[in-house]
Formats: structure tokens, sequence, C-alpha cells
């Protein structure tokens, strides 16, 4: 009889030693946190970085916001153009892009900019 209630304690220590060493398992996976496109970032004790133990947490570091600024502006002609992003299942719906304004316009939808080209 005191053997059996022995055993169970010895049981009940071990799963509280376990269960204390989840805290601990996740203070070892502290990692210094990578920004997002969105400027997320966490701090090295933050909860939520929990879910990176296992596995590196994957930021992508071509932000499209960059990778469309890089292409230039398309000079035309006309006061108004449309975009629908390269026909196909990569394009968006056409949108109309009024021009008489100087400077560059951009689609709303892909990023792309136009500009009139100057015909004095
Ligand atoms: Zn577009």
């Amino acid at each position: 009889m005191n053997s059996s209630i022995a055993r169970i304690q010895i049981k009940q220590s071990i799963l509280l030693r376990n269960a204390l060493n989840v805290p601990r398992r996740c203070m070892a996976a502290k990692t210094e946190d990578v920004v997002t496109h969105t400027g997320q970032k966490w701090q090295s004790d933050d909860y939520r970085l929990a879910r990176f133990m296992n596995a590196p947490k994957q930021v992508n570091k071509n932000w499209a916001v960059k990778l469309i600024a890089d292409v230039p502006p398309r000079e035309v002609t006309e006061r108004i153009v449309w975009c629908d992003g390269g026909s196909g299942p990569e394009g968006h719906p056409r949108v109309y892009i009024n021009l008489d304004k100087p400077g560059d316009h951009s689609c709303g939808y892909c990023g792309l900019r136009y500009t009139k080209k100057d015909c004095h």
C-alpha cells in the first residue's frame, strides 16, 4: 500500500517536473525576431515566438512594394491609359488611369506606373 502511494507520488513529481520544463524549453528557444513587410517585430521574450521553436520564421525579403518600385514608369502619349496587369492569370480587372495631371500615376491593383510623354 505504501509502495503504491510512493509510486503515485513519484509519477506526480515526474509530471510536475515535465510541466515545469515547458517554459524552460520556450526560454531556450529565444531568438531574434525578423521584421516582416508590415513592420511587425516581436521582442525576444514574446510568447508568440513559441510557434517558431521547431522551424525558423520565414520572411520574404522581396517585398512587392520594393519590386514594383524598381520597374520604371511607362511613357505613353495618350491622356488615358488602361492597365490589366498583363493579360492572363497574372492580370487583374482592367482599370483606366487618367494622366492629365503631371507626374507618375500608378495602377491601384498592380502598382505599375504610367507617365504622359510631353509632345511639345
Ligand atoms: Zn495594373
